[in-house]
Formats: C-alpha cells, sequence, structure tokens
C-alpha cells in the first residue's frame, strides 16, 4: 500500500534518492521513494566511484555490499597515440578510510542500495509512480503521483502524498525542478559519445585509458566482474541510431581490438555531455539533488559521487527538520554547501574533456607539445597522481561555526578524516563506525564534557551527539571516561597529527563528517550556541554570557 503521508517524498530511485533514502531510513524518518520506473535503470552509466561516497555507503551499512562491484585503487591514464603515458592519477592515501578512485558498476551498485532499503520499516519504495504536480502548502507539500504500467502510461487516478519535504532526484530533465519553476543555467558540450561495454572482457589489464589520439579518441575501461568498457567519440551531425547499430559498433571496436575477436556486447548507447546547474538547490518546501540539480560531463566520473554528496548533506538536516528539532531554515545550508562544490565539479569535468578533445587545432597542438614536457615535471606529475585538482568540499557558510573568517586553509567546513581506531577491547576499525551517523565531538586526549554547561548537553541530547575522548594506544582507555561517551585509541598517530595542526582540541562533526567546528575545551559552550543557531535550533537557555571575540565576527 501506498503510503499517503510521509515526512519525506523523494521522487526518483537513482543513486542519489536512494542514498538519500538509505540515510533517513537509518535515522528512522518516515520516507517514499517514488520512481516511474517499473524496474532500476540498468543502461550502461557510472564507472568511477570515489572515497566520499564509500564513506557515505559506510554511514548506512552498504559499503561491504557495494564494494562488492568495485576496482580499488583505479589509475586512470592519459596516453599519446605513440603510447606515452603523459599523465596518470593514481592517488595512494586514503584519508577518509577508503581508495579514492574505485571502478564500479552503476546498476549493480544503485541495486544494493535498492536492497538496502527493505531494512527499514519507515521506508517505502513505490515502482511504477511518476510524480505528476505538487503544492507547497508552506508547512509541507501536496504531491500528485500517477500510478503508471511498464510502458509508463496511465494506470489509475493520481494519488495525493503529503509530506513535509519534497526532494527531487527525479535526473537532469528532474520534473519535479520544472514543477517549481527552476531552470538551468550553462549549456550542453556539443560532443556525443557511444558506451559499449562488453563481457568477457577481451583485453583484462585492470585500469582505464584516456587515449589522446587527434583523428580517434577514446577512452577504454576495466570494469568488475569480467566487463570492458570503450567511449568512442560520435561526430557532429552523425545519426545517433545508425551510431548505436551493430555494424557500426563492431567497425568501432574493431579498430581497438584484433579483427578476430568478436567479443559479446552488453549494452551499447549514445550520451550527450551537459554542463547544467540549478541557481539554488531549495524552492520553499522543494529540494532538487543529484543530476535533478547539476549535470556535468563524464571526464572525472563525479556526477554520481556529486550525488552521493548532495544525499549525505541533505539526509541528516532533513532528520532534524522533520522531527521538529530543527527550524524548516536548516534546508536554506544545503545551497550554500553545495551549490559551489557541484559547479567546480562541473568546470573541472569540462576542463578534463577540453584536454581530451579539444575544441580547435591551436589547443590540440598546445596539449600535444605541453604534454610531453609536463610529464616529465616531477611535481607536476605528483600534483596530478595525487589527484590533487579534486576540488574538495570546503564551506564558507553553513551549518558551521569558523573560529574566526572562514579560512580555506583551515578544518572547519572540510570533511573530517577517517582514521583507524581501537576500542577498550583491542578491536581496530574505522571511526565512523565507532560513532555512527551522528553528531560527534571528539576531544584529544582530556575530558572535555566536565566544560559542559547545561544548554550545551540539551543540544547534544537533541542533536543525539557522541563524545568521544582518544587518546595515544598506549595510553589506559578506562581512566577518566566521559560519563556517557567512548574513549577510543589513535591507533596509527593521526588524530595527533591532525590536533597538533588543528586551532584546537575538540572537533564537533556532523553526521555527514563535515567539521563543524574546533575549539578548546573552554570554549566549548559557546561554539556549540553559535552551532545551535546556524543549525537553526531553538532551544530554552539559561545562559546569558557573551560569545567570545572571534565568534561576534564569525556570526
Ligand atoms: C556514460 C556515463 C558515464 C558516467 N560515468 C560516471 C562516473 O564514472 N562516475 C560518476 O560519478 N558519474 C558518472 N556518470 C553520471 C551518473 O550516472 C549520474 O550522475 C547519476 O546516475 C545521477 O544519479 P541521480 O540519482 O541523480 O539521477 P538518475 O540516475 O538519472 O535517476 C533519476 C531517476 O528519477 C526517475 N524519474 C524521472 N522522472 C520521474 C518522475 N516524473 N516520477 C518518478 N520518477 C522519475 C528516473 O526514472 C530515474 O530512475 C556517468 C553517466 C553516463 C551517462
Amino acid at each position: 500500500m501506498l503510503p499517503t503521508s510521509c515526512d519525506v517524498l523523494i521522487v526518483g530511485a537513482g543513486p542519489t534518492g536512494l542514498t538519500l533514502a538509505n540515510h533517513l531510513g537509518t535515522l528512522g524518518i518516515r520516507t517514499l521513494v517514488a520512481e516511474r520506473l517499473p524496474a532500476l535503470i540498468d543502461y550502461p552509466r557510472g564507472v568511477g566511484v570515489d572515497d566520499e561516497a564509500l564513506r557515505s555507503f559506510q554511514a548506512v551499512g552498504l559499503v561491504d555490499a557495494v564494494r562488492r562491484h568495485t576496482v580499488p585503487n583505479q589509475v586512470m591514464r592519459f596516453v599519446d597515440r605513440r603510447g606515452r603515458v603523459l599523465a596518470s592519477i593514481e592517488p595512494t592515501a586514503e584519508p577518509f578510510g577508503w581508495p579514492r578512485r574505485n571502478g564500479f558498476i552503476q546498476p549493480l551498485v544503485d541495486r544494493e542500495l535498492a536492497l538496502g532499503l527493505e531494512r527499514f520499516p519507515s521506508v517505502t519504495l513505490a515502482l511504477r509512480h511518476a510524480f505528476e504536480s505538487v503544492e507547497d502548502t508552506g508547512e509541507g507539500v501536496r504531491v500528485a503521483l500517477r500510478p503508471v504500467d511498464d510502458a509508463g502510461e496511465p494506470t489509475g487516478a493520481p494519488v495525493t502524498v503529503t509530506a513535509r519535504w519534497l526532494v527531487g532526484c527525479d535526473g537532469g530533465r528532474s520534473p519535479v525542478r520544472n514543477a517549481v519553476g527552476l531552470p538551468f543555467e550553462g549549456r550542453s558540450e556539443s560532443t556525443r559519445w557511444l558506451v559499449i561495454d562488453l563481457a568477457d572482457d577481451p583485453i583484462g589489464t585492470p585500469n582505464v585509458s584516456f587515449r589522446l589520439d587527434d583523428d580517434f579518441p577514446y577512452v577504454e575501461l576495466a570494469l568488475p566482474h569480467g566487463i570492458r568498457r570503450f567511449e568512442f567519440m560520435v561526430p557532429d551531425g552523425a545519426d545517433e541510431a545508425e551510431f548505436e547499430s551493430d555494424a557500426r559498433v563492431h567497425a568501432l571496436l574493431a579498430r581497438v581490438l584484433p579483427a578476430d575477436v568478436r567479443p559479446r556486447i552488453i549494452r551499447r548507447r549514445v550520451y550527450m555531455h551537459h554542463a547544467r546547474i540549478a541557481p539554488t538547490f531549495r524552492s520553499g518546501r522543494v529540494l532538487v539533488a543529484g543530476d535533478a540539480a547539476h549535470l556535468m560531463p563524464v571526464w572525472q566520473g563525479q556526477g554520481f559521487n556529486t550525488g552521493i554528496r548532495d544525499a549525505t548533506n541533505l539526509g541528516w538536516k532533513l532528520a532534524l527538520a522533520s522531527r521538529g528539532v530543527a527550524d524548516a531554515g536548516l534546508l536554506d545550508t544545503y545551497t550554500q554547501e553545495r551549490h559551489a562544490h557541484a559547479g567546480a565539479m562541473i568546470e573541472l569535468s569540462v576542463l578534463v574533456g577540453r584536454i581530451f578533445v579539444p575544441a580547435n587545432p591551436l589547443a590540440r597542438l598546445a596539449r600535444n607539445l605541453l604534454g610531453p614536457l609536463l610529464s616529465r615535471i616531477g611535481p607536476v606529475r605528483r600534483y596530478i597522481a595525487e589527484m590533487r585538482f579534486k576540488p574538495m568540499p570546503f564551506f564558507a557558510d553553513g551549518a558551521i561555526v569558523h573560529p574566526g573568517a572562514p579560512d580555506a586553509k583551515g578544518p572547519v567546513g572540510k570533511v573530517f578524516v577517517q582514521p583507524r581506531v581501537a576500542d577498550a577491547g583491542g578491536r581496530i576499525g574505522r571511526l565512523d563506525d565507532a560513532i555512527g551517523l551522528r553528531f560527534a565531538l571528539i576531544g584529544w586526549s582530556a575530558r572535555f564534557d566536565a566544560w559542559l554547561d547545561d544548554d550545551s548537553r540539551r543540544l547534544l541530547d537533541a542533536l543525539d551527539a557522541q563524545t568521544v575522548v582518544v587518546r595515544p594506544s598506549c595510553q589506559s582507555l578506562e581512566r577518566e571516561a566521559p560519563a556517557h561517551g567512548l574513549v577510543l585509541a589513535d591507533v596509527d598517530g593521526t588524530f595527533k597529527r591532525w590536533f597538533d595542526a588543528a586551532p584546537g582540541s575538540v572537533v564537533v562533526l556532523r553526521p555527514d563528517r563535515i567539521v563543524a567546528a574546533v575549539c578548546t575545551p573552554w570554549q566549548l559552550n559557546a561554539t556549540l550556541r553559535e552551532l545551535g543557531r546556524r543549525l537553526r535550533i531553538d532551544l530554552p537557555t539559561t545562559a546569558t554570557a557573551a560569545p567570545p571575540q572571534s565568534m561576534k565576527e564569525a556570526a
């Protein structure tokens, strides 16, 4: 039975909607996911999943299921027509606890995300239900969903569902975004690409290569489960159907495989690349996420990952607002925090596309001359290899407390590291598994909770926050443990290094693992008061003290 009311109605069961539903399910929020198709999309799409997305799946207990369909540490090489490697992206560090680049098969991962929803009694996935219209009542939404058959034809009258929030995770054409009048800004790249997935990988090597051939650029990727993907450029004016035909597909494959190899083709499809973004991701009680909010060319493999970041940012905020802990204004921080970063990912993806297929002969000449030269300069090589060009989230504003003016070099508003920790029993694991999908106050060594006043404790209770003291692993974890918290051992010294460089010894971590604040124990109460304000949480207060000067400036 389709529920006729819920807290959050998600339109679209792609990876963004399914991830958001898993986060909301984990937090016990009544959620309905409406998908117009009879099954999840299974045509070839995303092939690269990053460490931040894996961390999000870890938060909802699905990372092991997802990783079954990945190739960890997949190297991406840019190779010229003479076979010289001009650049190689092969990061080795794992600051967030997972390999930074992983090959994957999107339909299989999407399926794991959908299966994950079966764990939650509060979440319903309704296939064959198409979004038709929304009315924003100010306090919530009234949404018309139309039951449809496998071909998308209506099978009955629309059903009205009321919800506190509607989230359009309904892809690039987003009927939800259009219904609330949010136009896409930006433009489409004029290039189209044919994507072909082969079974029984006829090549078998484990990585990805971009062939920078002026006449015949193409991409070749190894995927899990013995699948090989090729991507070939479709010339301007070429007929899409003809390009997807058997004859054309085999002719293209014959240029990259020996003539007598007849590979088994699983899927083929032509895509056009877009670079678009909505001006805001919120309109009243309606939000957009994933491809519904932004579209980017595939060259950095960030469309899927950017949608997962959106879902991870939204999940806990929608939970706080749905429970009435936070005011609806908290959802304004979603656009504040996500828009600039999604825009930066679009720009990077466009840039990589221009390097791969330069727009004109001059740009091509520059690439062909400069590429081999730059590849010989050690620092340039390492900059690319370690993926230091990848824009990392940094929030200048939002549900965070900078100690002074926003500082892009400081830790606040950035993703926190995920070190290994050990508990009192000596069991070693990842930090996030120890704290769960919730706020956490993590302090170095000392019992900072002794400094918390009643207002801070009320806020931490409302947030269901975990307090954690981290100590060198040689020290006793039992001594001076916080009253209702954890004591964990810093297994490899990562925490000590982090706190050594940080402007304080207590870090306030959000459920999405963003650093909300860093301070010393004596600054905790003022910092938490300011954080409560930024989270739009209005609790009865007993405090009269003014915030320290640096925080007044930040407000
Ligand atoms: C060839 C290719 C390669 C790619 N490679 C990568 C990569 O390596 N890494 C990466 O990160 N990204 C990659 N991407 C991008 C990635 O696939 C997308 O960004 C991602 O699928 C977007 O997910 P989403 O959930 O936001 O939207 P979608 O996956 O598009 O899901 C939207 C869902 O909404 C449903 N829907 C639409 N309208 C309605 C309606 N009216 N009512 C109900 N439901 C509706 C749709 O049926 C669909 O199921 C690639 C894309 C392509 C095409």
